[in-house]
């Protein structure tokens, strides 16, 4: 959708972004440092570094990472049952681009691959579907891997399945929701957060009211934010008028996209066939109702039921700390594996691997002008 009006200005990017600046330097002479701000969504850490806006806020804020990367929050059991499944003779087993060289503890999808097992990118649930179609005498597996963002669209490619009576198409549900995962980090005490930027496009779902217990009982300030540099300046400079003022509330910068009440046709297609349930998160363990588990009227959909594959026992990849990047404790840089050990073409942790990781946006970091 177009940004309308104002944001669209040229050169508004250059004024906004001075007055950030001008912002962040008060409320850092307020708190005595700079402001932390967590931005909770993969590609709100990929346009902070891509615009090189992180650079250019340098010294005024600390910026740092949350759980906001569907793929980086996955933890590594949920990596080795996936594996399991495409190990299971005469499956296929489908995943976005991100999942298939995330390591687990034993390789990847992409290792089962090269050893013979048939795991094939889609770009949306409803190519697996279309794949189980056209492969009639195997089995489709989707791997269901994404927030309030995706989980619809896989619930709409399971009622489909559903009304086709379609027998040869499976979801493992890996699926995660937002507002839990915030309240468990909000009852840590691991890092102080002075403000949030929430996540545009889960915020389209599930509305901004769904997010406004964080200043109502944490007393932290939040910004729903778009994508644009222009709308992530814009979100910014809301942040930190909260900020300096000492009020806190969830405000929405993004109103074109966002609404507080969210898509509720989106919410009730995703709770037609999904319910939340207990799911653990890589760095954040197990975390109640966080998870979207498939209701026991789509079981024979459900690829851990009909399969009876679990997420098995697995540990992290030792060195790695993306467990700690996405609660906001560290930045990349504070990895000693970071761009040594642990590059883009040698990924020791999730967070080097997928397109929303902070340790993949850190190294591809580009200044650039922001007009
Ligand atoms: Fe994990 Fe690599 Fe990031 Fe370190 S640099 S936290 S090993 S992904």
């Amino acid at each position: 959708m177009k940004t309308p009006g104002r944001l669209s200005d040229p050169g508004l990017g250059r004024q906004l972004l001075r007055r950030v600046q001008e912002a962040a330097a008060r409320a850092a002479d307020q708190l005595g440092r700079p402001a932390l701000l967590m931005e909770v969504c993969g590609t709100h850490t990929m346009v902070l570094s891509s615009t090189g806006l992180r650079g250019l806020l340098a010294g005024l804020l600390e910026l740092r990472s949350g759980p906001g990367c569907p793929v980086c929050v996955t933890p590594a059991a949920g990596i080795e049952a996936l594996m399991e499944l495409a190990r299971l003779p005469g499956v296929i087993l489908a995943t976005f681009g991100d999942m298939i060289r995330v390591p687990g503890q034993n390789g990847s999808l992409e290792l089962e691959r090269a050893r013979g097992a048939r795991v094939q990118v889609v770009y949306s649930p409803s190519d697996a579907a279309v794949l189980a179609r056209e492969n009639p005498n195997r089995q489709v597996i989707l791997a269901g891997v994404g927030f309030e963002t995706t989980a619809p669209m896989v619930a709409a490619s399971l009622l489909q399945a559903s009304s086709e009576y379609l027998p040869n198409f499976s979801v493992y549900s890996l699926h995660k929701l937002v507002p839990p995962v915030m309240r468990a980090l909000l009852e840590t005490t691991e890092v102080q957060v002075d403000g949030f930027i929430l996540p545009g496009h889960v915020s389209a779902v599930t509305g901004s009211r769904a997010f406004d217990f964080i200043g109502r009982k944490y007393n932290i300030p939040a910004v729903v934010a778009g994508f644009t540099p222009v709308e992530v300046l814009a979100a910014l400079h809301l942040l930190l008028g909260q900020i300096l003022s000492g009020t806190a509330s969830t405000a929405n910068a993004y109103p074109w996209v966002v609404r507080e009440e969210g898509n509720k046709r989106a919410r009730e297609v995703m709770e037609t066939c999904f319910y939340p349930g207990d799911s653990h998160w890589r760095g954040l363990g197990q975390i109640q109702a966080s998870g979207l588990l498939i209701r026991d009227e789509f079981a024979r959909y459900d690829a851990g039921h009909k399969f009876k594959v679990g997420p098995p026992a697995a540990e992290e990849p030792p060195g790695c700390r993306c467990g700690e990047l996405l609660r906001g404790v560290i930045t990349p840089l504070e990895c000693a594996l970071y761009g040594q050990r642990c590059t883009p073409a040698s990924p020791v942790g999730p967070c080097m691997v997928s397109s929303e990781g902070a340790c993949a946006a850190y190294l591809g970091e580009v200044p650039r002008r922001i007009d």
